[in-house]
C-alpha cells in the first residue's frame, strides 16, 4: 500500500511558497495575510495562532487582528473594507464560527473575492461552480494537491465523497467534477453507505466520524483519502480505521500527517500564487 505523504506534498508546495515571497521581496513588496479572529472560540484561535506560525515560518508577514466577542457587524464590516483597500494585504482570512449575533455570510461577502483566500464568498463558490478561475477553499486544494502529486488522475474515475459541508465536500465534489471524474456524494441520509463506499475507486471520508471507513468498504486497490479530523482519548484520528483499510487500500493518507498537513500550505499559497487559481 502506497502511503499518501501530506508532509512530502506541503514541502513541494512550500518551496513554491517561498520562491513567489522571495520574488515578491526583490520587488519590494511584502504580502501580508489578514487573520480576524472576533471572539473567545478557543479552536478558531488555535487554528489563527498556527496559521501565523506557519506563514512567518515560510517568510510571509501574517497578522491577526482580534476583535472582541461583542464586536458589531458594521466595524467588522468596516475593518474589512479597509483591508480590501490595503495593497499590502494580499489575503483576508476570517476566522469561523463568528460569535452568534453576527450574520457570517454578510460579513463574508464583504471580503474582496480577489483576497478571499478561503474561497467562501459567494464570488469564488459561483466561479468554482461556472468552471472559472477564482479562490477555492484550502481544505478541498489539498485533496487535489495530494492527487497530483502522487499522479493519481481523477479522468473517468468512481469518486465517492462523504460529507457535504460547504467548506469540504461541495467544493471537493465539484474539483472532482472538473477533473472528469464520476461523483457520488454521500451523506447522514445515504441508505447504504457501505454499497456506495465500495464502488470508489477513490473513497473520500470527509464527514468527522471516526472509525467510519472500514476495510469492508473499500474496494480492493482503491484510493482512499481521509480528510476527517477527530480527537479520540487525547488522539487526533481520521475518519478512516487505518490499521484494517491499510490492508486492502492502494492508496491512503494518514491521521495526522496527510491532508492537514497540506491544507495550511494551500492557505499560503492562496496568498502568494494568483496562479493557484483553479482551472
Ligand atoms: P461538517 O460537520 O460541516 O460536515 C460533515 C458532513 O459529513 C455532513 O455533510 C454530514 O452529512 C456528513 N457525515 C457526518 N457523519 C456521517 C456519517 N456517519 N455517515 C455519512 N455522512 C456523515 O464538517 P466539515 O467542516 O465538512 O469537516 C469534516 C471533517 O473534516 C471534520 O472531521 C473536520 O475536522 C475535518 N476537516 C479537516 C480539514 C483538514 O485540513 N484536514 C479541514 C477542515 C475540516
Amino acid at each position: 500500500m502506497l502511503l499518501l505523504d501530506g508532509k512530502a506534498v506541503a514541502a513541494f508546495h512550500r518551496e513554491r511558497v517561498e520562491s513567489k515571497i522571495y520574488d515578491f521581496q526583490e520587488q519590494h513588496i511584502r504580502p501580508e495575510l489578514a487573520i480576524v479572529l472576533a471572539g473567545q472560540d478557543k479552536p478558531s484561535a488555535m487554528y489563527a495562532s498556527s496559521m501565523q506560525r506557519v506563514a512567518r515560518n515560510v517568510g510571509l508577514s501574517a497578522e491577526i487582528y482580534r476583535l472582541s466577542e461583542s464586536v458589531s457587524e458594521r466595524d467588522i464590516i468596516s475593518m474589512l473594507e479597509h483591508f480590501n483597500e490595503q495593497k499590502h494585504i494580499f489575503g483576508i482570512l476570517m476566522m469561523m464560527p463568528l460569535p452568534h449575533h453576527l450574520n457570517a455570510s454578510r460579513i463574508i461577502n464583504c471580503i474582496s473575492p480577489d483576497k478571499d483566500v478561503d474561497g467562501l464568498t459567494d464570488t469564488n463558490i459561483a466561479r468554482l461552480f461556472s468552471g472559472r478561475s477564482g479562490f477555492v477553499p484550502c481544505t478541498p486544494r489539498a485533496v487535489m494537491a495530494i492527487l497530483d502529486y502522487y499522479h493519481i488522475s481523477l479522468t473517468g474515475k468512481d469518486v465517492v465523497i462523504i460529507g457535504r459541508s460547504n467548506v469540504v465536500g461541495k467544493p471537493l465534489a465539484q474539483l472532482c467534477l472538473n477533473r472528469n471524474a464520476t461523483v457520488t456524494h454521500c451523506h447522514t441520509r445515504t441508505h447504504d453507505l457501505k454499497a456506495a463506499a465500495r464502488r470508489a475507486d477513490i473513497l473520500i471520508s470527509a464527514a468527522g466520524a471516526p472509525g467510519l471507513i472500514t476495510a469492508d468498504m473499500v474496494k480492493p486497490g482503491a484510493v482512499v483519502i481521509d480528510v476527517g479530523i477527530n480527537r479520540v482519548d487525547g488522539k487526533t484520528v481520521g475518519d478512516v480505521d487505518f490499521e484494517g483499510v491499510s490492508q486492502v487500500a492502494g492508496a491512503l493518507t494518514p491521521v495526522p500527517g496527510g491532508v492537514g498537513a497540506v491544507t495550511t500550505m494551500m492557505v499560503l499559497e492562496n496568498v502568494v500564487c494568483r496562479g493557484a487559481w483553479t482551472d
